[in-house]
């Protein structure tokens, strides 16, 4: 069986991994000119290194990250609202969350596939016969497997025009992202938060992504595409930090334009059809959720292995996705309402619902916390 995989993200380079480890054939395609480190920083829940671990990249991985031995989530005040040791789920699960720079990540990722990324090659349509299905890419050049796989993120072409129509929502929120060169203390290495504000979707987290390099997030409820230039985001964003409590201000201040990353957040209503004939989707393409539980990418990184596994167990392609499907389609579910209800919460405006929403979340009972870890952590697959 051989594999056409549009999309070299994060979900098309695991897939090419995990094809490669069951000696499936596959050429793997992407519409950006060249491999470019872009992006700025992502957390990898335990899940996903689970994976990895499986794919046997899971050290070269390890080794590029940073593992915060805790992860909290503050109000702006410094109080305490919820505390994971990331120390007790990788003891419980075998791996826990990992920070990394995506250049770092898409590097591993790259250095692991046998194939090489083939670059410039923008999908523009497909075409399936009784035996194959072609890709035609945008260059006039075309290639053909057994199956396609459309890797293509949110916006994903092979979902739209082969499979089924997403309806897109906007969560309220824009985000702002940068890596600013910054070694943090010790203590704040390996105690890493996300602080909550004072309601309109306020936030921010600064963590440690290498020993030289801090990741760095923001949002804040406004309508999509409200007009900013990177000076502007700069100013408004240490305008709306300054009176966040610890080291929050001075990391704002050695925010630069040029280091901003901005993306609106969107994901779509849940789909129920990830494949049609010989072509199927996976990460955002068939799944895009809102970045509230750090879940997106991991999710991406399932489906990888998933995908592969079904591929592996059958002959049979509509057998395979079928089952990939089945076995996927409630878990990332969950993870897509669970991350959309964070957002909204964070949305909640004025300072007696931002109190109120503070205590709902800091009197969440241990128990909850323990099963949405079990749900999220516990590959048994
Ligand atoms: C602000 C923010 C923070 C996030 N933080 C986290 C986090 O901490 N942890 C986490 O797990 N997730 C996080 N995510 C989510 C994560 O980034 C995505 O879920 C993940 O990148 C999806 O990977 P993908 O490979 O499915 O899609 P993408 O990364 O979107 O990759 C799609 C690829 O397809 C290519 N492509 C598109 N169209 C075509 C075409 N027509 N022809 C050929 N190629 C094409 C693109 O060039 C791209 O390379 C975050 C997202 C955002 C927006």
């Amino acid at each position: 069986m051989k594999a056409i995989i549009i999309g070299a993200g994060i979900g098309g380079l695991s897939t090419a991994i995990a094809l490669q480890q069951k000696g499936i054939d596959y050429e793997i395609f992407d519409a950006v000119p060249e491999n470019r480190p872009v992006g700025a920083g992502i957390m990898l829940g335990g899940n996903a290194m689970t994976v990895y671990e499986r794919l046997g990249i899971g050290e070269a991985i390890r080794r590029q990250s940073m593992f915060p031995e805790n992860i909290f989530i503050r109000n702006y005040k410094g109080k305490t609202l919820q505390h994971v040791s990331n120390v007790y789920i990788r003891q419980r699960y075998g791996q826990g969350a990992h920070m990394i720079h995506r250049a770092a990540l898409h590097h591993e990722l790259i250095v692991a596939t046998r194939q090489p990324v083939q670059w410039g090659k923008k999908l523009v349509k497909i075409e399936q016969s009784a035996d194959q299905v072609t890709a035609f890419f945008e260059d006039g050049t075309a290639a053909s497997g057994d199956i396609l796989i459309g890797a293509d993120g949110i916006r994903s072409v092979v979902r739209e025009q082969y499979i089924t129509h997403a309806n897109y929502r906007y969560s309220g929120q824009t985000c702002w992202r940068a890596i600013i060169p910054m070694t943090l203390s010790h203590e704040e290495q390996i105690n890493g938060s996300e602080v909550w504000g004072d309601g309109d979707g306020l936030r921010a987290s600064y963590m440690q992504v290498n020993q030289q390099q801090v990741y760095f997030w923001f949002t804040k409820q406004m309508p999509a595409n409200t007009p900013f230039t990177d000076a502007e985001a700069v100013a408004f964003m240490q305008h709306e930090l300054a009176g966040f409590s610890g080291n929050m201000p001075e990391v704002a201040a050695a925010l630069k334009p040029e280091m901003l990353l901005r993306a609106d957040l969107y994901d779509f209503e849940p789909i129920d059809k990830w494949y049609n004939g010989r072509i199927v989707v996976l990460g955002d393409a068939a799944h895009a959720t809102t970045p509230n539980l750090g879940q997106g990418a991991s999710q991406a990184i399932e489906d990888a292995l998933m995908l592969s596994n079904c591929l592996a167990q059958t002959k049979n392609y509509t057998d395979a996705f079928h089952s990939y499907q089945e076995q996927r389609i409630a878990r990332v579910r969950k993870v897509v309402e669970v991350s959309w209800k964070l957002a909204q919460l964070t949305n909640w405006k004025g300072a007696v619902a931002t109190t109120i929403r503070d205590m709902m979340v800091r009197m969440v009972p241990n128990r909850i916390t323990q099963q949405q870890m079990e749900f999220l952590y516990n590959v048994k697959w």
